[in-house]
């Protein structure tokens, strides 16, 4: 079975609320050097105004519509603030030209209490930062909650009717590899709809910043980045979960260096991910067989063609080396499902579910 998120192609209208509701700045997190071109909560006629222009491009197959505020701790914004930025966003949907509304707020932020004052208002999706479901872990990324606290988010929202997403990070202080996993394992218990998946980057201004100068942080490598979250992914993709984004968005700040000073930041970070999953399926089929292989053919539907062959060709340049085979073929066949490898090697055909 494929969750949907390679299908449904919906479209975020995102509104950046930097900082807005945050208690404290959280070790890894500067908004502000994110969202550099923005550094305020927008007034009410910006908000429309960036509605409206992302209505302009909005094209027949993008389904759901949603307008989404990001980038601070919505439900830890003054109640009268959180009106008046619901009230920008709600007559679009009230008009029918957009879905509804998402936002991301922190677990300790989502109390019975607040859910009262969305009730009057189309918020469909709500997004939980839980970064991480060790304690420890939380406590060291000056989080200021508990995992317990996670789990009755996520609870509460769900009573509510909403549809749940939960946003976790890799590579955080004091995590590993065994943590995220169990972290990740945490998370499929809730029963999100979604997750994301982002790795810890060293953003300038962040508190993580001093900690990597002084030698007390080391983010994780690239290739450590995209092996774990390969993992987790494939943890999401089993439970039926969707995992809507895997690493940072990338900005014009982000790619030319002046704010990512370390970490595991790529533009195309999900393409990797989902490449190297493409590789090492093909890795086990060949194992299984004997003798020199001459020629390779891998048939994967046309849309995966290029994680197939993945980034600047590596997967096949890997698979050429590491099973000495003279030449290595991608190709497009409508005929092959989503999400799966036909491996022919001389008359011999074999076909595999990538994602099980
Ligand atoms: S991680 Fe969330 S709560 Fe923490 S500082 Fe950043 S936006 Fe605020």
């Amino acid at each position: 079975m494929h969750p949907p998120e390679e299908s449904a192609k919906p479209l975020i209208i995102p509104v950046f609320i930097p900082h807005a509701g945050c208690p404290h700045q959280c070790v890894f997190c500067n908004q502000k050097v994110i969202t550099r071109s923005q550094l305020q909560t927008p007034s009410t006629e910006q908000i429309q105004t960036t509605i409206r222009s992302y209505l302009n491009y909005l094209t027949p197959n993008r389904k759901p519509v949603q307008v989404a505020f990001f980038g601070g701790n919505f439900l830890g914004i003054d109640r009268r603030e959180i009106i008046r930025l619901l009230n920008a966003a709600t007559p679009f949907v009230r008009e029918g030209i957009i879905d509804g509304i998402r936002f991301s707020t922190r677990p300790d932020t989502l109390t019975q209490d607040m859910m009262e004052i969305l009730a009057g208002f189309p918020v469909s999706t709500i997004e939980i930062g839980a970064q991480s479901m060790t304690d420890a872990v939380l406590s060291l990324c000056r989080r200021g909650h508990t995992a317990q606290q996670t789990v009755a988010a996520a609870d509460t929202a769900r009573a509510c009717g909403y549809e749940v997403g939960i946003q976790m990070m890799v590579g955080l202080p004091g995590d590993d590899d065994c943590g995220a996993i169990s972290t990740g394992r945490q998370i499929v218990a809730l029963r999100p709809d979604f997750v994301r998946i982002y790795p810890a980057v060293v953003l300038e201004g962040s508190p993580l910043a001093n900690w990597y100068r002084q030698g007390r942080y080391t983010p994780l490598s690239l290739s450590a980045g995209i092996s774990l979250v390969k993992r987790l992914y494939l943890i999401f993709r089993k439970n039926n979960i969707r995992v809507i984004r895997m690493g940072l968005q990338a900005t014009a700040d982000l790619e030319n260096g002046s704010v990512l000073l370390a970490g595991p930041f790529h533009p195309a970070f999900g393409h990797l991910v989902i490449a190297e999953i493409y590789r090492d399926r093909v890795i086990e089929m060949l194992k299984c067989r004997e003798g020199a292989f001459h020629v390779v053919t891998l048939r994967v539907h046309p849309k995966r063609i290029s994680v197939m062959r993945g980034m600047k060709n590596e997967n096949i340049h890997f698979l050429k080396d590491r099973f000495h085979i003279r030449h290595v073929e991608v190709k497009g066949d409508p005929s092959i499902p989503d999400c799966y490898i036909c491996l022919e090697v001389d008359a011999e055909r074999s076909i595999l579910n990538v994602m099980s």
